[in-house]
């Protein structure tokens, strides 16, 4: 087992090395200015681009610069900005609870706390481990679905299950790099290793990858 943990602890190494060195500006692809505006955009990015996220909710943010003017708004108008971003009822409900919150219960602090934040609909394990990575750089790992996907193919993983990934995530890659290998993970799944026709070929990975060797 202990040879096992090393060797996987190896080939985590490996890709933090090669994935760092082809990515060596990886960041975050959500735009954001201040905590409250990367949890909304969090909040706006299940089952949508970012690209749309960050339109919409730069719309949003500029006609309510406020948590309490959106917690105050009618939900109905608040729907209308950020319906381009789909789910738009579970949305609204979402971005209204939170800022809400944000003006009543956490003195307008977002918390750091993936509990506490996870008490909004529609801000899941991911998005509050975003959040905290992001905002306070607590060690998280955002598990989406590139990061899902291309653990798996390379071996980090042999699960699809998000909750699984993040735990052999953290037991295999070093705390710090913990919220880098998401944005990496990103990076990875949009230029090379894509859902249908991974362009393994060219990918810096193809050398040590456990779905290609
Ligand atoms: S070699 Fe292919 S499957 Fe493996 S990480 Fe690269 S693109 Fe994905």
């Amino acid at each position: 087992m202990a040879a096992d943990i090393s060797k996987m602890k190896a080939l985590a190494k490996q890709t933090y090395n090669a994935l760092s060195t082809e990515f060596p500006d990886s960041t975050c692809s959500l735009d954001y200015d201040c905590p409250q505006n990367l949890a909304i955009r969090g909040i706006l990015s299940a089952q949508c681009t970012d690209k749309r996220v960050n339109i919409t909710a730069s719309d949003l943010f500029a006609k309510y610069p406020d948590m309490d003017k959106i917690a105050s708004e009618d939900p109905e108008v608040i729907a209308s900005i950020i319906k381009p971003c789909g789910l738009t009822a579970s949305k609204t409900r979402s971005v209204m609870t939170f800022a809400r919150k944000m003006t009543e219960e956490w003195n307008g602090t977002v918390p750091n706390d993936v509990d506490l934040l996870m008490e909004v609909p529609g801000i899941g394990r991911k998005i509050a481990n975003l959040i905290v990575g992001e905002i306070y750089g607590t060690p998280a790992v955002v598990v989406d679905t590139h990061c899902k996907r291309v653990m798996k193919r390379i071996g980090i993983t042999d699960s699809s299950d998000p909750a699984k990934v993040e735990k052999d995530i953290m037991k295999f890659f070093p705390e710090e790099q913990w919220i880098s290998i998401g944005h990496l993970s990103v990076d990875l799944g949009r230029k090379y290793c894509t859902a249908k026709s991974p362009k393994c070929d060219e990918c810096p990975l193809k050398s040590f990858c456990k779905r290609r060797i």
